[in-house]
């Protein structure tokens, strides 16, 4: 039998071979935006923009500083804010409860499906009351929430749906891309989601127009859009830097060919895993792009560090769910049993696109190995 030390470690995650595939490329765009002196906004925005809108098949895209203010911008946007309950599943990066916090609004946390860890049009309608403005359903590591249930749910009860489309990019559900079901949709460009930046960065897509210069206008100083030095409204600075635009553009072209590799990489863990680590399902109308590889073992903690010593890194997306939060408590917010049973078991293992079959077969045999019958 193996001791623990034996064979190469591999990591949780890793950038630089995808960014030595590009480094000539990255090189140019470094001088030409330094050259250009297109710090914020300019060309590379625009054309990134327009690009990325057409990536997710909607006729706008605003391109601003990060996830997480792309969700606070489209929730200003509508209008939603003090006094109105926003629904978000329990089971998400804290970043979609923030952003309805930084608003004004409140969040309601629901619980998710069991096999799939994602939020439901059952558990969206059964939250509703008077003071629900929207829901924000979260397409979690990669997979599409059910969005043609969700957005019938939504209609019904006469509320925004909004899709925090972060860990989502090119992932499609019969086909239809995330971003382009509900009114708007937030992505994030933080590096190591499927398409990163060089830093934060993130962009509303929808295909409302009014909405999407409401947006422009907000994110940069409530400024007029035919005139400069006119401030129709009150807003604050966020917006996607030129070379973050850049880099993205020259990403945008990759990361079809990247989410392509994920789903080889989901493919052989799914074929080796051992039979008691279930990975989270993916229903057969979605086609995700697997930003990560969550797989629910009977005892997390354990497993984790015996990978640890066989040097695989491993993480949890996420150990604490929302509801749980200090921050985040609430009066009247019930018990999530799925997301908090979730929480106790998920770990998530090593997911990038340049992971090799060998690496894909020693997290699996180690897995194998540690995890308990
Ligand atoms: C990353 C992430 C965000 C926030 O994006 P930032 O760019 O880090 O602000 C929001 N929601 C989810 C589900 C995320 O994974």
């Amino acid at each position: 039998m193996s001791s623990p030390a034996d064979g190469p470690g591999v990591p949780f995650f890793e950038l630089t071979l995808l960014h030595e595939d590009l480094r000539v490329d990255l090189d140019r765009i470094w001088h030409e935006i330094t050259a250009d002196n297109a710090f914020i906004g300019g060309g590379a925005v625009d054309r990134f923009e327009e690009r990325f809108a057409s990536f997710c098949d909607v006729g706008h895209c605003v391109g601003v500083a990060n996830g997480t203010d792309a969700l606070e911008l489209i929730l200003s946007g509508l209008g939603i804010g003090p006094g109105d309950e926003v629904i978000v599943p329990g089971n998400t990066f804290l970043a979609t409860a923030e952003a309805v916090h930084n608003v004004g609004a409140s969040p309601v946390f629901v619980d998710v499906d069991p096999d799939t860890l994602l939020v439901t049009a059952e558990e969206i309608t059964a939250a509703v009351t008077a003071r629900t403005a929207a829901a924000i359903p979260v397409h979690l590591y990669g997979q599409m929430a059910a969005m043609p249930e969700i957005l019938a749910a939504c209609d019904r009860a006469g509320i925004a749906c909004i899709e925090d489309a972060a860990q989502a990019h090119g992932a499609r559900w019969d086909g239809r891309p995330a971003g382009s079901w509900g009114v708007a949709a937030g992505f994030s460009f933080y590096p190591g989601k499927n398409l990163g930046a060089f830093g934060d960065g993130g962009a509303v897509v929808t295909n409302d127009a009014a909405l999407a210069s409401r947006i422009r206008s907000i994110a940069n100083h409530g400024r007029s859009e035919t005139d400069r030095s006119l401030h129709d409204l009150i807003g604050r600075n966020s917006r996607l830097d030129g070379l973050q635009a850049a880099v993205l553009d020259r990403k945008l072209d990759e990361v079809s060919t990247w989410n392509e590799a994920r789903r080889r990489v989901h493919a052989s863990y799914a074929t080796l895993l051992p039979s008691n680590a279930i990975a989270v399902s993916v229903r057969s109308e979605a086609e995700a792009v697997h930003h990560l590889e969550v797989v629910r073992v009977p005892d997390r903690d354990a497993v984790r560090d015996a990978l640890a010593m066989c040097g695989i890194g491993t993480s949890v997306h996420y150990p604490i769910p929302c509801h749980l939060q200090p921050a985040l408590q609430r009066d009247g917010q019930s018990e999530l049993p799925v997301v908090e049973q979730a929480a106790r078991h998920i770990v998530s293992l090593p997911m990038f696109p340049h992971l090799t079959s060998e690496q894909i077969a020693r997290v699996a045999s180690e897995l194998g190995r540690v995890v308990s019958p």
